[in-house]
């Protein structure tokens, strides 16, 4: 088996990554999504390179289980469903199907296990015991529990937090501190494992032994990470605004709960910026997918910008950015059906699934890149430098660019199985004016496309416009 290194937010190392547990299972838990909108492009970024590491992993034979949870109560969908004035599990559902619509299209795997914050408060009112019976947690006059910072000494390490300077605490995903019930605390640093009742929360409450309310957002990742993949696991991941105070919260509960290691190595990735500048709504720049696919992108376009830098770096995205990640997969695509003509090669994922570790030759550079700290744009410099050499395809070349192809998840746009397409070779001049068409219409300078149009017929090409992208045929 190949050993995988990644950098360890908790160690600032670069380390192997080795499965503690004998039965050899790989356990990675990532944060999921807040579902009360559409998950935009930044957060795509982070769950896009879970599923690149994941792929990896898998195709590099490791076992995985992978955990990914659904955060469906908390203010934000508390609000979402008053505002709809339906029930929360109504509101929480439309919006998790609409991002499994997006994960599909994106081509991320589903998770092994995707458990839902509501569907687990016994789960986290247990925890929530077993903290205030060891005095970790106490229960304050209005009946929320709060974790007591100080019954953890080592408080802070992963983010190395300056304690001193911490103030108060963010409760919630939208990270807005709760000022208001300040008083009710021991220290201003305790944050809220459950919070007591409050009218506006509507008809949303639990009961619990403390009365009747709500978990804080911390506890269910805990909590649903326990009861899923056991005390102690090897992979945490998620954006790197979670590793405070989520994190750091995530890691005191749960290891004052079970006495144990929570994490052996976490995986943070940084953040998407647009243009420069920080995503929000008022500045007109969040873009979620169904934006992009709307200015004519396809998915498989988003998912390559989105991976093509590398985590530990923010990725600026801009959409200049997207025409040339469209450009390179289409070129991509082009290269490999060329070579595809030779061969009677079909990729096969069952292959990858039943860990199928692959010798690498050709490509031997692109897989060391992944392998040393999911070095994406270094792999994909190693593919490109391989297919514009003198490259000559054959089995073993086409599996190992399969393998690669699913790693980076567009296995299912390079390797479409269409027999008739595939059998007719495209010349490179012949590609590449179609994609300047292609890009001249889409930035609606339709002469220069007609232009291209015609030179293409007069070529002998014809081409065929879908939606989201063109095929081309020989006349
Ligand atoms: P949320 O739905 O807000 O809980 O976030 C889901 C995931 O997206 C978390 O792992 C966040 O850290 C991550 N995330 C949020 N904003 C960005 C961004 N601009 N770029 C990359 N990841 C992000
Ligand atoms: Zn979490």
């Amino acid at each position: 088996m190949t050993r995988i290194k990644l950098y360890n937010t908790r160690s600032r190392q670069i380390e192997e990554i080795i499965p503690e547990n004998p039965d050899g299972i790989l356990r990675i838990y990532c944060c999921g999504p807040t579902v009360y909108n559409y998950a935009h492009i930044g957060n795509f970024r982070t769950f896009l390179l879970q599923d690149v590491l994941r792929r990896l992993l898998i195709a590099t034979g490791y076992s995985v289980k992978f955990v990914r949870n659904l955060t469906d109560v908390d203010d934000k969908t508390i609000r979402g469903a008053q505002k709809e004035n339906i029930s929360l599990q109504n509101f929480t559902e439309k919006w998790t199907h609409i991002f499994h619509r997006d994960c599909e299209e994106l081509n991320i795997l589903d998770a092994d296990v995707e458990p839902k914050a509501a569907g687990h408060i016994g789960e986290q009112i247990a925890m929530i015991e077993t903290l205030i019976r060891k005095k970790h947690a106490y229960i304050a006059p209005d009946g929320s529990v709060y974790f007591r910072l100080s019954s953890f000494p080592s408080y802070g390490k992963l983010s190395r937090i300056d304690l001193g300077k911490l103030t108060t605490q963010s409760e919630n995903s939208s990270g807005q501190a709760n000022l208001a019930d300040e008083y009710d605390r021991d220290s201003v640093q305790d944050f809220a494992l459950w919070k007591a009742y409050k009218p506006e929360d509507g008809d949303v409450f639990w009961k619990s032994p403390w009365g009747k309310g709500r978990p804080g957002w911390h506890i269910e990742c805990s909590a649903m990470s326990v009861k899923y993949l056991g005390e102690t696991i090897d992979i945490h991941g998620g954006g790197i605004d979670l590793c405070f105070p989520h994190h750091e919260n995530e890691i005191a509960q749960t290891e004052c709960a079970t006495g144990n290691p929570f994490v052996r190595h976490w995986f943070h990735s940084e953040h998407l910026q647009v243009e420069g500048q920080k995503m929000s709504k008022s500045l007109g720049n969040l873009f979620t997918l169904a934006d992009l696919k709307n200015r004519g992108y396809a998915p498989e376009t988003v998912r390559y910008a989105l991976i093509s830098g590398h985590y530990r770096q923010i990725l600026n995205f801009t959409l200049s950015g997207l025409d040339a990640a469209q450009s390179a997969l289409n070129k991509l695509k082009i290269k490999i059906k060329n070579l595809h003509k030779n061969s009677e090669f079909t990729g096969n994922e069952d292959e990858i699934f039943s860990s199928k570790n692959i010798t690498y030759r050709h490509f031997n550079g692109a897989i060391e890149a992944l392998e040393n700290d999911l070095n994406i744009p270094k792999c994909l410099g190693e593919i490109f430098s391989v297919l514009n050499g003198d490259a000559t395809g054959g089995e073993l070349f086409l599996e190992e660019l399969y393998f690669l192809c699913f790693i980076l998840g567009i296995e299912k746009f390079i390797f479409s199985k269409n027999r008739d397409r595939e059998s007719v070779e495209i010349p490179e001049d012949i590609a590449e004016l179609a994609a300047r068409r292609w890009e001249a219409k889409r930035n609606k300078n339709f002469a220069e496309s007609d232009r291209l149009r015609q030179s293409l017929s007069e070529k002998g090409w014809n081409v065929v416009d879908h939606r989201e992208a063109y095929d081309l045929y020989q006349q």
